[in-house]
């Protein structure tokens, strides 16, 4: 792999009590994840009835890889008439082979997907890195591993739906549409495939257009696994192709993760229809940092909170809000801990905080970063060096902000952290709740009984206490307000792909 050019890094420690000076001490050596073993076709063709078929326009649309802004490979463009074959190959599997098998046998072909995920799994987070910006040690760690155990625990489920909702008798709700963002492409794909098939639905899916590449990988995979023909398609496409498939009339189910305005449009184009549907949508998760937690540690998890995966989450903690008493001393070690980060190319295994996924989240981000300063924001920035090519962005923090504030209230999806202080816990809860979301937050304090006390109060589907982001298939996530409607994840999951009478 040749040597990355960087942008120079100015960076000296200033903070008085600093002692993570690793800029001087510590040499840093690539560590880059040979991609030699994954094959990347030019081009994708749309996964309907169990076979790769050419798009009805014959029209491909390219995708780069934000770390290098060069051409990866296509994608075909899928149109009304596409959708319209995918829903019929769909419907015909439903009606079908897939309904007349046992549950048991339901499960066996999804655990053989989970298995395989795992064997090929080296491939699958290289190929999520490249397309998506990730960092290879996020991708090979968190987002492969729990796509499969999403797999693995719905694949149990499967011969057991009257023992998760005893006393009613579950039936699949039929063919699913399933739409899908940018920032977790293959986990999201296996947040709504897994329970889906589980159920015994068939399902027609649509990656986000920046990164279709482990949804096309994963159509392979199903093929190779031997699903019959039609249980699952993946079309490729863009906004419209989405609408397509929202739009489409013999279509029992919509499960759309992405943002809250498309959310707003698809659950507008459902109204007065007899669609089932769940929207996972966006956050701006509040992290609350009382005087007692063991601070070393909570720097450590808000860290985690907003850097994982460029803070292109939607239950991202974004917003933190620390005891007043212990401000300046958080802010300083948080300051020193985002110097330690490292930026740059999503392959290398050193890299904390890769390539933000497109050229358009980038340029949001940034008119994010110069909002925040017009409205009168301290900006902080680490100082490390950047890749001269592709998309990347420090991490940030903005400090001396309000409540009012857009970069406060407006999901960011970037690495931008803003820090508001607190004196009563009160007052912290106030002002975590006074979002338009209501999709995660985080609590760290030594005391139990403060964690139940804001743990309650969080209008939040998911609080995390002294710790975040941790995800397990068995957890249902979701939100209140404009973070969604509906669960995914765990026993909730299940029922929303189930008419339960
Ligand atoms: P984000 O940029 O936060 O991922 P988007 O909501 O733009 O969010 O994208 C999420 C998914 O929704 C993508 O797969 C995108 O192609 C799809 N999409 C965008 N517009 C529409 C629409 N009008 N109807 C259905 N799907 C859409």
């Amino acid at each position: 792999m040749s040597e990355t050019k960087t942008k120079e890094s100015t960076y000296k420690p200033t903070s008085p009590n600093s002692k993570l000076d690793f800029a001087s001490l510590w040499e840093y050596s690539e560590a880059p994840e040979s991609s030699a073993n994954l094959e990347i076709k030019d081009k994708y063709e749309l996964f309907i009835g169990g076979k790769f078929v050419k798009p009805s326009k014959d029209r491909y649309f390219k995708s780069l890889s934000p770390s290098t802004e060069k051409e990866i490979t296509q994608f075909a463009e899928a149109t009304q008439k596409d959708v319209d074959k995918a829903v019929k190959a769909a419907r015909k599997a439903f009606k079908g082979e897939w309904s007349d098998l046992k549950p048991s046998s339901r499960a066996k072909y999804i655990y053989r997907i989970a298995r395989m995920l795992q064997e090929r799994a080296r491939e699958f987070a290289i190929a999520e890195s490249i397309d998506g910006g990730k960092p290879i040690r996020e991708s090979r760690d968190v987002d492969i591993p729990l796509a499969a155990a999403y797999f693995f625990y719905y694949a149990g489920w499967a011969d057991k739906l009257e023992y998760a909702f005893p006393g009613k008798k579950p039936k699949p709700v039929g063919v699913c549409g399933q739409i899908i963002p940018w920032n977790f492409p293959l986990l999201m794909l296996a947040w709504k495939i897994a329970p889906a098939l589980a159920c015994g639905n068939t399902v027609v899916l649509k990656p986000a257009e920046t990164t279709s590449l482990t949804a096309m990988m994963f159509a392979e995979l199903v093929k190779d696994a031997g699903l019959p023909d039609g249980v699952v398609n993946i079309v490729t496409g863009a906004g419209q192709t989405g609408a397509e498939i929202v739009n489409h009339k013999d279509i029992d189910k919509i499960a759309f993760t992405g943002s809250t305005n498309v959310g707003k449009i698809i659950q507008k184009s459902l109204a007065g229809t007899d669609k089932k549907y769940t929207l996972e949508l966006g956050g701006k998760g509040a992290l609350i940092l009382f005087e007692d937690a063991p601070i070393d540690q909570a720097v450590e998890g808000i860290i985690n909170a907003i850097y994982f995966n460029q803070g292109h989450v939607c239950c991202a903690g974004s917003r933190l809000l620390v005891q007043e008493n212990i401000a300046d001393k958080v802010i300083m070690k948080l300051k020193d801990r985002l110097e330690t980060l490292i930026v740059g190319d999503p392959l290398d295994k050193n890299t904390d905080i890769g390539a933000i996924n497109s050229k358009e989240q980038f340029d949001r981000v940034n008119s994010y970063l110069e909002l925040g300063v017009e409205e009168g924001a301290e900006v902080y920035q680490s100082k490390c060096s950047v890749p001269e090519s592709g998309y990347y962005i420090r991490p940030t923090l903005f400090t001396n902000v309000s409540q009012s504030n857009r970069v406060v209230q407006e999901e960011i999806f970037g690495p931008v952290l803003t820090v508001q202080t607190f004196r009563t816990a009160d007052e912290a809860i106030e002002k975590a709740n006074n979002t338009p979301f209501g999709l995660a937050g985080g609590v760290w304090t030594d005391k139990g009984s403060k964690i139940f006390k804001v743990g309650k109060a969080l209008r939040s589907g998911v609080v995390w206490a002294n710790t975040y982001n941790k995800f397990d298939p068995t957890s249902p996530f979701g939100g209140y307000k404009e973070s969604g409607v509906g669960r995914e994840g765990g026993l909730h999951g299940l029922s929303a792909y189930l008419n339960l009478k």
